[in-house]
């Protein structure tokens, strides 16, 4: 009977590890991880031209200071001619438009206005230097000094590489002649690292009172990673389906006043500070929902075995991974909302009780959840009378896009063209984008630069050192001239 039983137990156990095993390789095979070399994809493109045309634009210091900072109208005007200049091919195709003065909208008519158009987001404007680290730039930020394969200054990541990738594509396509089928949308905002407001919220209001409904939109917000995903072999292409929303929660605590030297059990600074403590013992709860489940199982090629044998079967292995992952804070980010206390403010003098004291909570919302959610939520941890909560800044995380959608299936498949055999995954933005202006006149927004990003570069971004390679800079451009010609070509697959 016995051995009886261990026997069934046994098969049972071979029968779980084929199923699991079988689940693994479903996955797909391992990408070969080999990026094609650059002469078999960028050939067309100019090297000493598109790395000047990137130094010249950072050269115009198109810096966003803060929302109530004037904006520098001539720099924009330099911006917008320096375009026009090296690009004239382009210019001469497209329709171009001013916005709010300084935002650029350009349209490239399709020839079949029954097709929907696509549109393609990049920002003039940059981060400012931090002051006091100018000098720990290789070379001046705002420079555009080329040297070692590169171009560096402020923008040259994040996001005048990325816009002129575009020009240059859209100028090779309209000297080849090539005629797009659909309306071609390019939209440059001047104000995106300061909330886009003025900018591309302005472009989407204008197009929205023309009746423009976008197929999609393509922005920054993701790209092809190397060596960020740990474990993982090869670069990988993350296409973020969505970004997180943004919520500020400014916490009041209220308490009787008086000399410290007879205090009650509180004080509002001790208020204020359990209200804060709270808060962060009780974070969101992590989740392997539908979306990062799509993300692991994209990912999971590119793993060794254990681990892709892990991600195949995340209905055993789910709580394991997820404990894994909310380990590091980037990967917790994209499971859950987070949340950051970040301003703590009460009391003026050491003997003298304090009657209010406050705190600032700033999250970033999940898709998952709800600015309202997160607020009651908070409320409702705290569960003090003499804790007020309000919310002073409160946008909500964007709709998710499809992963079956025409577009989705192009960036995947030009992806592969340019980049060669390499694994893809939609992805999470966990910062803002101009994109979520974009929302309400598109059927579908995804963020995904195709530049290759190693770790390093991502403290380059708004930070010091922020270079591009000439490389990925040409492998951009005959990205975006592939994808074009694919998704907007003479017979494009309708929506
Ligand atoms: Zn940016």
């Amino acid at each position: 009977m016995l051995k009886k039983y261990a026997l069934t137990a046994g098969a049972g156990v071979v029968l779980l590890v084929t199923l699991m095993t079988l689940r693994t390789f479903g996955l797909g095979a391992p990408p070969s991880g080999e990026v094609k070399p650059l002469a078999q994809v960028a050939s067309a493109y100019d090297r000493t031209g598109i790395a000047d045309r990137v130094s010249a634009a950072i050269q115009i210091r198109t810096i966003s200071l803060a929302r109530t900072a004037p904006t520098n109208a001539p720099a924009f005007a330099a911006f917008a001619d320096l375009l026009e200049a090296s690009y004239p091919a382009a210019h001469a195709k497209m329709h171009r438009e001013r916005v709010n003065r300084h935002s650029l909208l350009f349209r490239w008519q399709g020839s079949d206005q029954t097709l929907p158009p696509i549109g393609f987001l990049a920002h003039m404007d940059v981060v400012p230097v931090e002051p006091g680290t100018e000098d720990e730039w290789a070379h001046h930020p705002f420079g555009g000094v080329i040297a070692d394969g590169r171009v560096y200054g402020r923008g040259a990541l994040d996001n005048k590489g990325q816009l002129i990738a575009i020009m240059e594509a859209v100028e090779r396509l309209a000297v080849t002649g090539f005629k797009p089928a659909r309306d071609v949308y390019l939209f440059f905002g001047h104000d995106e690292e300061i909330g886009g407001l003025r900018g591309a919220n302005e472009i989407a209001k204008l197009l929205k009172s023309r009746g423009v409904n976008l197929s999609f939109t393509l922005d920054e917000g993701s790209g092809v990673v190397d060596g960020i995903i740990p474990g993982a072999r090869g670069p990988i292409a993350l296409i973020a389906t969505a970004e997180k929303g943004y919520v500020n929660l400014n916490m009041t605590a209220r308490a009787d006043g008086g000399h410290s030297s007879t205090p009650g059990r509180e004080t509002a600074v001790s208020r204020a500070g359990r209200a804060v403590v709270t808060l962060i013992d009780n974070p969101h709860p992590a989740e392997l929902d539908e979306n990062v489940i799509a993300f692991l199982h994209g990912i999971a090629p590119a793993m060794p075995f254990p681990m892709r044998f892990a991600l195949a079967n995340l209905w055993i292995t789910g709580p394991a991974v997820s404990s894994m992952l909310v380990k590091s804070p980037v990967t917790a980010a994209s499971l859950r909302t987070t949340t950051a206390p970040t301003i703590i403010n009460g009391g003026v003098k050491a003997n003298i009780l304090p009657q209010t004291a406050s705190a600032v909570v700033n999250y970033r919302v999940h898709p998952r959840d709800t600015v309202e959610g997160v607020k009651s939520r908070a409320e409702k941890l705290i569960n003090d009378p003499f804790v007020t909560v309000d919310l002073t800044t409160g946008a909500p995380a964007s709709p998710q896009s499809s992963v079956t959608s025409d577009g989705y299936r192009a960036i995947v498949t030009t992806t592969a063209d340019i980049y060669g055999g390499i694994a893809s995954a939609p992805s999470l933005t966990l910062q803002g984008t101009d994109t979520k202006h974009f929302v309400s006149i598109a059927n579908d927004n995804y963020r995904f630069t195709p530049f290759i990003y190693q770790k390093e570069d991502l403290g380059r971004i708004h930070g010091t050192d922020e270079f591009v390679e000439i490389d990925t800079l040409l492998r951009a451009a005959s990205w975006y001239e592939a994808f074009i010609r694919r998704t907007a070509g003479p017979s494009p697959r309708d929506d």
